[in-house]
């Protein structure tokens, strides 16, 4: 009789980003999987008291808080933290929960690009990396991507698209692969004329017709930036030219990618625009698992629709695919400036259709040339930080 062989071990998650829209479909994927899953620790950028309310429920005795004031604030209430909790503070606080020896995988789903130090560290330290935020690909992806192939580390995509792409790539040599389809929903406004876009609010572009989202990645939806960010985010993730990245307008967020082969032939992934699936298939990989939300119905009618998307329409979409053909430091400028512009229109400080314009002026105002270390792409960041704060305070309503 062969010998019964023991359980595998729960994998030991890291959680940045843990009060967020994926922060909280993570935990629903580690509640429904304790016997694979384990929450090892968690970090926000000040939300304390929720933090405080998940290391209870999941018995967690690692918090990281990045905003100082919600660190202190914290600090000075031990007693609302399981016993024996150990806080972390800033970005630093951040990077130590990455590196946590305790931890096989860490799950950056952090707004922006302050998970680019911590996903570093975990990757240095090497552990798994599930990533979310793909600002960081976006900023940095050249440096990500070496850093993860030189400590020999699993990154695993957890956006809808790209996790749909690694899924259908499996298996395939990477020479027989001609393009990749990201799909996209076309957001808020995707039927919108452009005399009404002239008064979008916030709370307009704040309603996807689809998926419940953080407000940033909303906005960038309704705009386009979003997969005209995913498209660079795929061309580091998979290795890919410019060229081989497109996107298609699919209203129904079912098909999340497209794989078309040298020989014609397109693979796609389906799954209900739920988050829950991709998140899962990352934490568990190879593993499949029950999932948590329920599978496609096809008891129901189901319609796929696909439409070309009209960059006419879209000039952030147009704008990111410039700076992916470009390269160097373009789609990190491209990031800074989008991501100071949406603050900003959410704020009520500057309109909709200004977003491309301080993204359009700031790219013309920055010099583009290929970065041979991370510090260069920082000061290139930083640098558009500024220039992008002088537009926006010069459209400033
Ligand atoms: P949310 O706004 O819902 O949540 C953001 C999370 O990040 C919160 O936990 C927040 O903490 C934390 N956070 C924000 N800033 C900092 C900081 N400076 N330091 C530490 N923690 C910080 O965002 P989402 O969950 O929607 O998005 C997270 C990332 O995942 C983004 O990069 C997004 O592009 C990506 N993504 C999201 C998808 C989605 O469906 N939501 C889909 C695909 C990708 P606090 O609550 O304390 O502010
Ligand atoms: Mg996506």
């Amino acid at each position: 009789m062969p010998p019964l062989s023991a359980p595998a071990p729960r994998k030991r998650v890291v959680l940045l980003g843990a009060t967020g829209s994926i922060g909280e479909t993570a935990l629903r994927v580690l509640a429904a999987h304790p016997d694979k899953l384990e929450l090892a620790g968690i970090a926000a950028r000040s939300n304390w008291q929720k933090l405080a309310r998940i290391a209870r429920q999941f018995g967690v005795r690692h918090v990281g808080i990045h905003d100082p004031a919600a660190f202190a604030a914290a600090r000075e209430n031990p007693a609302a933290f399981p016993p024996g909790t150990q806080l972390v503070g800033g970005v630093a606080g951040l990077s130590e929960l990455a590196r946590l020896p305790a931890a096989d995988i860490v799950l950056v789903a952090v707004v922006g690009t302050t998970g680019l130090e911590p996903a570093l560290a975990a990757i240095t330290a090497g552990k798994d990396l599930a990533l979310a935020s793909k600002e960081i690909l976006v900023l940095a992806g050249k440096f990500v991507m070496a850093a993860a192939r030189a400590h020999g580390v699993k990154l695993l995509p957890v956006d809808s698209e790209h996790n749909a792409v690694f899924q259908c790539l499996e298996g395939h040599p990477a020479a027989g692969v001609r393009r990749i389809v990201l799909t996209a929903s076309g957001g808020a406004f995707r039927d919108w004329s452009d005399a009404q876009l002239a008064h979008v609010t916030p709370a307009d572009a704040l309603k996807h017709p689809n998926w419940a989202m953080g407000p940033k990645i909303t906005v960038d939806s309704a705009t386009l930036a979003n997969k005209g960010l995913e498209l660079i985010e795929a061309q580091w993730l998979f290795g890919l030219r410019p060229a081989q990245c497109s996107a298609v307008l699919h209203p129904q967020s079912i098909v999340h990618c497209l794989v078309e082969f040298t020989d014609g032939t397109m693979l796609a992934q389906l799954s209900p625009p739920s988050m829950a699936f991709p998140i899962q298939h990352a934490l568990l990989h190879p593993e499949r698992a029950p999932g948590v939300d329920s599978a496609l119905d096809f008891t129901q009618l189901l319609e796929l629709e696909f439409r070309p998307v009209d960059e006419g329409r879209f000039p952030m979409l147009r704008l990111a695919k410039e700076t992916m053909s470009a390269g160097g430091v373009a789609p990190a400028v491209f990031n800074a400036a989008n991501e100071l512009a949406v603050a900003a229109f959410l704020d009520g400080r500057i309109p909709f259709l200004a977003i491309p314009r301080v993204v359009e002026q700031t790219l013309g105002s920055i010099k583009n040339f290929e970065p041979t270390d991370l510090a260069a792409v920082l000061a290139s960041d930083a640098e558009s930080r500024c220039v992008a704060a002088v537009r926006i305070q010069s459209l400033s309503r």
